[in-house]
């Protein structure tokens, strides 16, 4: 048994994490009273949030008519017909509330003439349930978004007293005997000290696992350190398959150029200068929905129309528009593309590549953001004690692919949602149970025989080789021999963890450490989304096989759930068919979402 001594805090709830989704839990539950931490590894404003630049989807009607129910529409043809219904009809009727009460809180959003918040188009997003012209229902803070929202619920989670612990890593769950969640082992960085965070519920808003792939437009802290965090307690990650790739990282470096380039009047070219995305998307061209937009760069590429000495990029162009859209719409990137690519885009294209942007799939939870635990028996059935927002989460709301802004959106509404739920289920009267002590020492048994990893592996070339690993064979591009082989090689890049070596034994930023602790965290993410990969013989949304072109909904529309124990144990769960509301009290007319071919 390691020797560890470490600090008990109780509290109501626990959110790890302090991105958008954190934030936004955190706040919600500081405002009904309930004693809430929040414990994060980056300074909350330093949360990948901070990086989102486009914008927040909501149906405002702020630029011209646009309705909850066609967000809705294009959500579900977003997601390939894979969503819960349920969920996201949930997320398209309260977006507009989220908005507005972010503006309330204080985010300086970009205005229009008359004073209302900007809304720019995004690829996706429709008029008349895909029948009419572009809707302009992304509402943007400039380029900036995700840093305007964020620095906002930080304050706003300051003044309502939630409580911060900052740059502390949390380890791994507690768990009660009879299997419930009560709380989180984490480790303060700064001074090497252990913290057993106990409470009635724990929220992780931990991110996504980009970070599994070699180039990622997310943070280097996106680890997925919430689904390593469930996958240990036997939970299932679901949909893991479906990962975004982005259509515009800068080639080389993989920062992002956001969607609102191609909104405010971006293309793309391929070598022969010609604008390829009008001959695949005639109606929507370069706002066709990202899946769409990268399986043809690449396709372009594949056939040897890619830009570059290599042919193996393609040319994003925005210099034909106005300098003064550029600098008042667009500040951010051009200081990016200058940066990043060294080009100045008001005269030349920026070269571009897809890039791992987004995980569609994570821990599952109804739309309350309860986590679930699903059987044969109850597909529903509701974790004790955890819940799961954000980008950690599945709600799930993205489906197959998830479009551009329904992220921002998906934070507020589901952080808020997770709040008004708790509200219902945690009692502040009641005392904090004490902690199962088997299950904090387990922790700490872990903790320990990762400091003192003394294999033959350093944790930086193994990460790098399950990097290039999904790279090849989990990346846009997937055929049944390219994802066998990508499944056993994973299986035997896993395997390597058992002889991982750490140098560092200190426990005061022992970046080493942390670097392998999140190397754990990584690993089930990513041999979850190959092995799930391997299995899902049809193509959908952002999982494209070669050798399976068409959907397949009859045996697949069907969540995958993929729990880690030595190997990789795959089960599925149907999709959520039933709306919140029925036609008659102004729910959705359910034939207008029913499953049909996807083209934009
Ligand atoms: C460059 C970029 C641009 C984007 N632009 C847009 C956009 O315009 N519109 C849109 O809708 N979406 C956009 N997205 C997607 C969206 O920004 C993300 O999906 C979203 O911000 C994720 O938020 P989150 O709160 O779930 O997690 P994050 O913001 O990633 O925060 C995770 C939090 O968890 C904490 N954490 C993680 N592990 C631990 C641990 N072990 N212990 C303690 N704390 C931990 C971190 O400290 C951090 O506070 C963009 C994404 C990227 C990468």
């Amino acid at each position: 048994m390691a020797a560890y001594e470490y600090e008990t805090h109780e509290y109501d709830v626990v959110v790890v994490g302090a991105g958008g989704a954190g934030l936004r839990a955190t706040l919600g539950m500081a405002e009904q009273g309930l004693r809430t931490a929040c414990v994060t590894k980056v300074f909350p404003t330093r949360s990948h949030t901070v990086a989102a630049q486009g914008g927040i989807a909501a149906s405002l009607s702020n630029m011209g008519p646009d309705h909850w129910q066609w967000h809705m529409y294009d959500t579900v043809k977003g997601s390939d017909w894979l969503g819960d219904t349920d969920a996201m009809e949930y997320l398209a009727r309260e977006a507009p509330k989220a908005v507005y009460e972010l503006e309330h809180y204080g985010v300086p959003f970009s205005r229009t003439e008359a004073g209302k918040i900007y809304q720019r188009p995004f690829g996706g997003h429709t008029t008349e349930f895909g029948e009419g012209p572009p809707v302009q229902r992304t509402c943007a803070a400039a380029d900036r978004t995700g840093h305007a929202i964020l620095h906002t619920l930080y304050g706003q989670s300051l003044k309502h007293n939630a409580e911060f612990y900052i740059e502390y890593f949390a380890i791994d769950l507690v768990m009660s005997e009879d299997g419930q969640c009560q709380g989180v082992l984490a480790w303060k960085l700064d001074d090497g000290t252990m913290h057993l965070f106990s409470a009635k519920m724990v929220v992780l808003a931990t991110g996504g696992y980009g970070r599994a792939y070699f180039s990622a437009t997310s943070a280097h802290t996106c680890t997925g350190d919430g689904g390593g965090m469930a996958a240990r307690q036997g939970l299932a990650l679901q949909d893991m398959e479906f990962v975004q790739f982005h259509p515009t990282g800068i080639y080389g470096a993989g920062c992002l150029i956001t969607e609102g380039a191609r909104g405010e009047g971006g293309y793309l070219t391929n070598s022969e200068g010609e604008r390829f995305m009008e001959r695949y998307a005639p109606t929507y061209k370069d706002l066709a929905s990202r899946d769409v937009v990268s399986r043809c760069m690449t396709m372009e590429i594949r056939e040897g129309r890619g830009v570059g000495a290599e042919g193996d990029h393609i040319h994003l162009h925005l210099n034909h528009l106005p300098p003064e859209t550029l600098h008042e719409r667009l500040p951010g990137i051009s200081e990016s593309a200058r940066i990043f690519a060294g080009v100045d885009l008001t005269k030349e294209p920026i070269p571009v590549l897809p890039t791992v942007h987004y995980n569609m799939g994570g821990i599952p939870t109804n739309y309350w953001g309860e986590v679930l635990d699903p059987t044969d028996e109850d597909p529903d059935r509701i974790f004790p004690g955890l819940m799961a927002v954000g980008e950690a989460g599945c709600a799930s709301v993205h489906g197959a692919n998830r479009l551009g802004s329904n992220s921002l959106i998906d934070l507020v509404v589901f952080g808020r949602a997770a709040a008004i739920r708790a509200a219902k289920v945690v009692d502040p009267e009641t005392a904090v149970p004490a902690p199962n002590l088997a299950s904090v020492e387990k922790a700490l048994d872990r903790f320990d025989h990762f400091r003192h990893a003394n294999g033959t592996v350093p944790t930086a070339e193994l990460r790098l080789e399950m990097q290039k690993t999904m790279q090849q064979d989990a990346a846009v591009f997937r055929t049944d021999k390219t994802l066998k082989e990508g499944v056993a090689k994973m299986d035997s890049v896993a395997a390597k963890l058992d002889d991982i070596k750490v140098t560092d034994r200190s426990l005061i930023w022992n970046s080493d450490l942390m670097e392998t602790l999140e190397l754990t965290n990584l690993m089930p993410n990513a041999l979850a989304t190959i092995h799930c990969a391997e299995a899902r013989k049809e193509s959908r949304g952002a999982h494209a096989q070669e050798d399976h072109p068409d959907r397949d909904d009859e045996n697949w529309r069907v969540h995958s759930l993929a729990r880690i124990n030595g190997g990789v144990d795959l089960s599925y769960r149907p999709v959520h068919l039933e709306p919140l509301s029925t036609h008659e009290n102004g729910g959705i007319d359910l034939k207008k979402i029913a499953p049909k071919a996807r083209v934009y």
